[in-house]
């Protein structure tokens, strides 16, 4: 049975279409949203299924697509060896980054619109993630990437097969060629603006409440663009509709003080249009304009929760606090941890930090 998805423009109300791929409303422009997210049904979960394909129930689509899994989700909930936080492990994910949950979800549906080539522009996780699962299915997915870009994510994308055409210039240049690109009516595949990738991350959420026995007090993850951070608010959101959680978890989202344009702007701000950001090494969280920023401030008024930054002398450090305890991170990872530590006592036990993904991708940092 499907499950009819709510995604309509932020600004409009426009539906999103039933057919094609478009990143942003047809109409005006606006951002796609989830008008109402779909409801968590522990009645509907397949147990015949691994990881976040459990949840297929929720996830909008027509038929089976379990096949294209490369083993994402259910990843481990580690808990610390003598305080009351646990690390969620996305970064055990078959690309090492929480990307998967929402690149698996947006190719399904890619293939039910019978999507054959998309263009993505990162040359991060999601751009690595992107290209795997473009390899798995067939799609032929061309990613922009600045020029400038090295190192394992980009060997990544390059041996999943990805079509990548380096961009000379800042970040901001692979970004308006692959706006070029989408206007010229060429599907983009865009782990920001495309709103399936949430039903994914929900998984997140579903999973820990059941890793947690359903108790979560407080949850700790990166900020970029917001879709981790909206999806996991949406997840425990169906969660305490469903009465699986009594509560919604205090929602803390860190991003980087060098590129925090949502933490700048929390609570009663507007985000700056003109938000210029510093180079951060948490490159996961380095967006300057982000696309769930507006909605993560509205959201924030309800919920108990807040927006808060690090500063860049606490990345290094923290990360490798972190790698004492066994876990290593890519510095965008360890945002939670550095809050966490500076925070505690203000927290609701336990306190669960989002993993993004392996120290494995910044080798070299
Ligand atoms: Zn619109």
């Amino acid at each position: 049975m499907k499950t009819h998805l709510d995604i309509r423009c932020v600004n409009c109300g426009n539906p999103y279409p039933e057919l094609g791929l478009p990143f942003i409303c047809r109409q005006c422009g606006g951002v796609y949203d989830f008008s109402t997210f779909p409801n968590y049904d522990p009645g509907l979960l397949d147990q015949n299924k691994t990881g976040l394909w459990k949840y297929q129930y929720s996830f909008g689509l027509t038929r089976d697509h379990s096949s294209l899994s490369l083993g994402e989700g259910n990843t481990p909930l580690i808990w610390h060896p003598n305080e009351n936080a646990a690390f969620k492990m996305e970064s055990q994910n078959p690309t090492a980054s929480y990307k998967d949950r929402g690149s698996s979800v947006l190719i399904a549906h890619m293939i039910e619109r019978g999507i054959k080539y998309a263009v993505e522009d990162s040359s991060g996780n999601a751009g690595a993630s992107y290209a795997a699962y473009c390899a798995r299915v067939g799609i032929q997915g061309r990613v922009f990437i600045p020029d400038s870009a090295s190192g394992a994510k980009r060997k990544q994308i390059e041996m999943f097969g990805g079509d990548v055409v380096p961009v000379p210039g800042p970040r901001s240049n692979a970004a308006s060629k692959v706006i070029e690109a989408a206007n010229r009516g060429i599907p983009y595949a865009s782990h920001a603006y495309q709103p399936f990738g949430m039903l994914g991350i929900a998984t997140i959420a579903y999973e820990i409440a059941l890793q947690s026995s359903g108790n979560v007090g407080t949850v700790i993850s990166p900020v970029g663009h917001g879709n981790l951070f909206l999806g996991l608010i949406y997840g425990f959101q169906s969660l305490v509709t469903a009465k699986i959680l009594d509560s919604m978890p205090m929602m803390i989202g860190v991003q980087a003080e060098n590129c925090s344009p949502i933490s700048s702007a929390y609570p009663d701000k507007l985000i700056d249009p003109t938000y210029t950001p510093k180079p951060t090494s948490a490159e996961g969280v380095s967006v300057s304009q982000p696309v769930r920023g507006t909605k993560i401030l509205s959201v924030l008024k309800l919920i108990d929760g807040k927006i808060v930054s690090v500063s860049e002398d606490k990345i290094f450090p923290n990360r490798a606090k972190l790698a004492t305890l066994g876990i290593f991170v890519e510095p965008t990872s360890a945002l939670p941890w550095a809050v966490y530590q500076e925070t505690k006592a203000n927290l609701n036990p336990p306190v669960i930090m989002i993993i993004t993904g392996s120290g494995y991708k910044t080798i070299n940092h």
